[in-house]
């Protein structure tokens, strides 16, 4: 007999869950920070003509897959010249992030001692939680209009 599978997205891909978990997270940064740049103060609009011009930048380096995906480790930054400037000068970020986000940088001092390997399965109820993640930030703007 045939079945269904229970839950039909873990027969997708590792890479194009991954794929998925970096669009919901950079829409889930946006959301967290309401559109506005945590450096210069600048309103974003989500989806702008010819693409955004807003970029979730990670407090602990993508290539750190266990924490690429966490609501976290992201600050929304203009894509110019605000994440230009954080990606060329990650000292000088960081300590702009130690003073202007106490508790990101504490959040982000805790973590850098875990380990990096993240396996399949978590990264399924990753891009769940991703999800539940998006409705809940969408529910919230909704909610204050
Ligand atoms: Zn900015």
């Amino acid at each position: 007999m045939n079945r269904l599978p229970i839950n039909p997205i873990s027969k997708k891909p590792r890479a194009q869950i991954e794929h998925q978990c970096t669009a919901l997270w950079h829409t889930c940064i946006f959301l967290t920070f309401k559109g506005r740049c945590a450096k210069c103060g600048k309103l974003h609009v989500e989806n702008s003509v010819g693409g955004r011009l807003w970029d979730g930048h990670h407090v602990i380096g993508s290539r750190f897959k266990r924490f690429r995906w966490e609501i976290d480790c992201g600050v929304l930054l203009c894509r110019l010249p605000c994440h230009r400037w954080a990606t060329d000068n990650p000292t000088s970020f960081l300590e702009w992030l130690e003073s202007n986000r106490t508790e990101q940088f504490a959040w982000r001092q805790a973590q850098v001692m875990r380990a990096d390997h993240i396996p399949i399965w978590m990264l399924r109820a990753t891009l769940d939680e991703l999800k539940g993640m998006e409705t809940i930030l969408r529910k919230k703007l909704v909610d204050r209009k």
